[in-house]
């Protein structure tokens, strides 16, 4: 699933072209993916542009004029693209060999632009979703999701940081940085480098932590996700960044699927370990 970084990439790549953009027509035909029938969407949304675009934790959040908001979640096997005239945009899951025409068999929305461009939802599992909600009830489906703080925003300070490892003293620490109730937006990936960086294992129990370690922590959170998105993402089999491309912090990775390589600080050999459903990385003799 694209992390923080990887959908805040697509959520820039997407900013560029759809801003300003009329809807002019809506097709779906997954009930699942949508919150209302596909005939409600589409007479919301005709004639509503959009007027921005967000994200919040792995989520993106459309803005139409009129109070109106699309939210978008690419899930496993998500994928948006943008479509107009020569310009094509992808972000999302890598486009399958042979479906590099839009809109293809695993298109499940399509959205149509006054100008004649697209929008399409590909998603070849459906597990993604798109809903249609007015401003104020968003807010409310958000509020209840009680997210933690974006971890590159001035919510997420040490203290504010420190509190949450106090309340959940028997997690994990890679299940603790996973959890979106502590921060928002790491998977897999980020939650392991950020445990190489701070040099904790991460199946240490958080109980377990000194204070220059939760310092580290914290540190390695806002370093590397910023990094990465200076990076535009990394990519393994589901994502590639806006242009459709694969996101060079690929290449920056320290442990993430490195299992059996050189550690680039000891020299030791990257070692894995599977917990709580995940294979995490990491290197056994320099993180402790
Ligand atoms: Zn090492």
């Amino acid at each position: 699933m694209p992390e923080l970084p990887e959908v805040e990439t697509i959520k820039r790549g997407l900013a560029k072209n759809i801003v300003g953009k009329r809807i002019s027509g809506f097709a779906a035909d997954v009930p699942k993916m949508l919150n209302r029938p596909a005939a409600a969407y589409r007479k919301t949304v005709a004639g509503k542009k959009i007027t921005g675009i967000g994200r919040r934790a792995k989520m993106l959040i459309v803005d139409l004029d009129g109070g109106w908001r699309l939210w978008f979640h690419l899930k496993m096997t998500g994928q948006l693209v943008f479509s107009g005239g020569k310009k094509k945009v992808v972000g999302g899951h890598p486009i399958r060999e042979g479906f590099e025409q839009d809109p293809n068999r695993f298109t499940r929305a399509t959205f149509e632009f006054s100008d004649g461009s697209h929008l399409f939802f590909n998603d070849v599992r459906k597990f993604g979703w798109v809903r249609l909600y007015r401003d104020r009830e968003l807010a409310g489906r958000l509020e209840a999701m009680k997210l933690g703080p974006e971890p590159l925003s001035p919510e997420f300070t040490l203290p504010f940081f420190r509190k949450s490892l106090q309340r959940r003293p028997n997690n994990k620490i890679k299940a603790f940085l996973m959890d979106p109730r502590n921060v928002v937006g790491l998977g897999n990936i980020y939650s392991d480098e950020v445990c190489f960086y701070a040099r904790v294992r991460p199946d240490r129990r958080v109980k377990t932590l000194k204070d220059n370690e939760i310092k580290l922590l914290f540190q390695g959170i806002r370093k590397i996700l910023a990094e990465a998105i200076k990076y535009e993402g990394t990519s393994f089999s589901d994502y590639v960044n806006a242009l459709g491309e694969a996101g060079a912090y690929t290449k920056k990775l320290k442990v993430y699927q490195r299992y059996g390589l050189k550690c680039c600080r000891c020299r030791g050999k990257v070692s894995r370990m599977k917990f709580g459903g995940r294979t995490s990385h990491f290197c056994p003799s320099c993180q402790r």
